[in-house]
């Protein structure tokens, strides 16, 4: 059941998997920006732990995600921590209220996500962002979601896009963020905020199954 018991979850398997990544992000991040985006995430997500431990678990999963929205965007600087804690912030208003998210939740989720970082970044899918991952994650959710799928499957037919989308940014020429000062020499390498994407998600769903 997708309650605030998963959401809780899922933060805290994301936090996991971002101390496990960390020098993964790190190195991507090395190639086309500064270095510091497995440290950004790193930090960002254990002090959601950190305040989940502090308050207990919110009552709903939207409040699970104002929580990390409020969290990133006090905790983490540079251009991740803005732009996903508007992802989380617009996620946790598209479910509003609901104790159990269904399939249809998870899409409105997750496109609410997307449209928040869209909306705050202004990045066109191509670009080479985090946006490359979110957006064939919406499309494979809805998909998934269409044809029937739980809310545990369709979330990971959602983390199962995103990878493919991030594998996609390789051969990209970044033209947003600090990628983008590199102009044709950023292709050739992951994007490090879509590779970041892609393991947010990959918690989502196994903090579900
Ligand atoms: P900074 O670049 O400030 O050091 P991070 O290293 O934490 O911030 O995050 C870099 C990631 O942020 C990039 O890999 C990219 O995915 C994402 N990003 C940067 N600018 C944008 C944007 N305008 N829209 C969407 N995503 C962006
Ligand atoms: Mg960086
Ligand atoms: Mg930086």
């Amino acid at each position: 059941e997708l309650n605030a018991q998963w959401a809780d979850q899922w933060m805290r398997d994301a936090a996991a998997s971002m101390d496990e990544n960390r020098q993964r992000l790190i190195d991507l991040d090395r190639a086309i920006g500064d270095a510091d985006h497995g440290e950004n995430m790193d930090r960002g997500f254990t002090a959601i732990v950190e305040k989940l431990d502090a308050d207990g678990t919110p009552g709903t999963p939207a409040d699970v995600f104002k929580l990390a929205a409020m969290t990133l965007m006090s905790k983490v600087g540079g251009a991740a921590g803005p732009l996903y804690g508007t992802a989380f912030l617009r996620g946790s208003a598209a479910v509003s209220g609901k104790e159990v998210l269904d399939a249809g939740d998870i899409v409105a989720f997750l496109a609410a996500a997307r449209d928040g970082i869209v909306s705050r970044g202004k990045a066109e899918p191509g670009d080479k962002t985090m946006v490359d991952a979110f957006t064939p994650a919406v499309e494979a959710a809805e998909t998934a979601a269409g044809a029937g799928s739980d809310a545990a499957a369709t979330l990971s037919a959602a983390a199962n896009a995103a990878e493919g989308g991030l594998a996609g940014t390789e051969p990209l020429v970044a033209r947003k963020g600090r990628a983008s000062y590199l102009g044709e020499r950023s292709a050739g390498h992951l994007d490090p905020g879509a590779a970041s994407t892609t393991l947010i998600l990959q918690a989502a769903a196994r903090a579900a199954s």
